[in-house]
């Protein structure tokens, strides 16, 4: 028997149109690349991002058109998000760190017919020059006045909106109509896109809300370090107006100063963002002897957020709410915010419980699995490979079959790729990337452990673990470092540091010095190019 409920589809210009007449006041604090703080209301934005629908519909984009960005966090990149899904088109977001032939492969994968580029970024579009589809055309997302110099044949996002009506009779559609794209850069192969719907995100709002909204008021001020050209942003762009937060975009200043002076002026309560963010603003917050003013929570995700940075926020009453997620679960997966009882413990204890990465969110189920793929109990010892399905996980990827093929087990789970354990209390511990753990004599060894431990000597800014070939254990872990000052513990000092946390056979063979380590486009550590970077490095055994 159906039930008798109205079934209205779910779309995201909703979202917005409900914080236009629910949150007036909230709004987006933007930095921009013109150099300057702006600062609108939803209700504004609203009426703005009518505008935009109308001069994409002139412009002759239709329904499931890809119209890319290539944009830092700002208020015309979140008009974007909206005014492309609101037409029925899809929002493609690229990310600016792709090398060239990345960009040019996610370009013509998606067929963009049009994108949105900062002026910041125009150099990157103009290098790839004669290489870009003949029909692409280039909207530089500034005004008249600041329109740069280029070789490229361009638009100009403010002189588009000119004279348009705000008024837009937004159309209906089906809610698994595409709204979103985003391409993740794969170790080895072609980037791979998932292609969020209307039902996605608006679901993934719902369940960030749902875990971030008691600590978020209406009117709190947010800061998505996270990027919108990124993994949605982790779903603030649509989670923020739903929950009535102001959003404050810091553009092009990521660095420790940047950010700490946008937040202490704006007094932004809660930031978001990848830990090697975080370092930066650690640091700066050293300088200057204090926290950014009315600072109070931080979320940590991308990569395993340091035992020893969840411990410098917290030791300063700011609360971490470590987050784990992948561009296919639209991100969010799990959410480390805690319940007021964890939250109480003494620091110590406090910490063993935000090291892990949270509990899952609504909407999101778990399984670990063995190699031949039998479930493993939720004990908090069984590691194994984590499985996902939900509401706002990938079923495909945008057309690639043979990635599609890969990446569902036979009852239709997403395998992660990572690897972890699940307690009774259903905190997540991610170990590792499957291809990243350390096979040492048959054991395997955490390299995110080792990392953790490791970081939490003063004189280790930051490192990777990684097994290197041997001939009796197979792999042996060594650590590649990079010193947080002049001195260089050594590989005794070390161990004597991370004994306390492993069996003497997991502790590094070797530490090797590094001024830098290589990151990925989505900042995180690229252990591909690190291996690579070692060339002939050779095991101390076997020089
Ligand atoms: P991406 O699709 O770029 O967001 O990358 C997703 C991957 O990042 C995951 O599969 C994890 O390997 C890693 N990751 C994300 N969040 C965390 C976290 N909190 N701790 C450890 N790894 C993480």
């Amino acid at each position: 028997m159906q039930g008798l409920m109205m079934n209205r589809p779910m779309s995201i210009i909703d979202i917005l149109k409900y914080a236009a007449e629910a949150h007036p006041d909230a709004g987006i604090v933007s930095r921009r690349t013109e150099g300057d703080i702006h600062r609108t209301s939803y209700r504004e934005t609203y009426g703005r991002v009518g505008q935009l629908a109308h001069a994409l519909k002139a412009l002759g984009v239709g329904e499931g058109d890809r119209v890319a960005t290539l944009a830092w966090n700002g208020y015309r990149h979140f008009e974007l998000y909206y005014a492309i899904s609101g037409i029925g088109a899809v929002c493609h977001t690229i990310n600016p760190r792709l090398a060239a032939e990345q960009m040019l492969y996610v370009i013509n994968h998606a067929a963009d017919t049009l994108i949105f580029v900062d002026t910041t970024f125009l150099p990157i579009l103009a290098a790839l020059g004669e290489h870009l589809p003949k029909d692409l055309r280039i909207v530089v997302m500034t005004d008249h006045d600041h329109m740069p110099e280029t070789p490229l044949d361009v638009l100009c996002y403010e002189s588009l909106l000119e004279g348009q009506a705000s008024q837009y009779d937004w159309p209906e559609f089906d809610e698994n109509t595409a709204a979103g794209l985003c391409y993740t850069s794969g170790t080895t192969g072609h980037p791979k896109g998932t292609l969020y719907t209307h039902r996605s995100n608006v679901l993934h709002a719902f369940m960030i809300a749902l875990v971030m909204g008691p600590k978020l008021p209406q009117g709190t001020k947010v800061l998505p370090v996270v990027p919108l050209f990124h993994v949605n942003a982790w779903g603030l762009p649509y989670a923020g107006p739903m929950m009535g937060v102001t959003l404050v975009m810091p553009g092009p200043g990521l660095d420790g100063p940047s950010l700490f002076e946008l937040m202490d002026s704006e007094e932004v309560f809660s930031a978001w963002g990848v830990p090697t963010v975080w370092m930066g603003l650690l640091a700066e917050i050293a300088a200057q002897g204090r926290p950014p003013k009315g600072f109070g929570d931080v979320v940590i995700g991308g990569s395993a957020a340091p035992r020893s940075m969840i411990e410098a926020f917290e030791e300063m009453g700011v609360h971490v709410n470590h987050a784990w997620g992948m561009t296919e679960m639209s991100p969010i997966g799990a959410h480390g915010a805690v319940p007021p009882a964890v939250q109480a413990l003494p620091l110590e204890d406090r910490l063993d419980y935000k090291q892990k990465q949270g509990r899952r969110v609504f909407g999101v189920e778990f399984k670990i699995v063995d190699e031949a793929g039998t479930r493993l109990p939720h004990d908090g010892a069984s590691a194994g490979e984590l499985f996902v399905r939900g509401n706002a996980i990938a079923s495909g990827y945008f057309d690639n079959p043979e990635a599609s093929a890969a990446a569902f087990d036979a009852e239709g789970w997403f395998g992660t790729g990572d690897v972890a354990t699940i307690d009774e209390n259903g905190y997540l511990a991610i170990q590792d990337r499957v291809k990243d753990l350390i096979k040492s004599g048959g054991e395997w060894i955490s390299s995110i452990d080792l990392e953790n431990a490791a970081m939490s000597h003063p004189g280790v800014a930051i490192c990777a673990a990684i097994g290197v070939a041997h001939p009796k254990w197979d792999e042996r872990p060594v650590l590649v470092v990079v010193a947080a000052g002049e001195e260089r513990p050594s590989l005794a000092e070390l161990h004597a540091h991370m004994a306390p946390h492993f069996a003497r056979w997991q502790l590094p063979d070797d530490v090797i010095w590094r001024d830098s380590l290589p990151m990925t486009a989505t900042g995180k550590v690229s252990k591909r190019q690190l291996r690579a970077g070692l060339g002939d490095y050779r095991h101390p055994e076997l020089r």
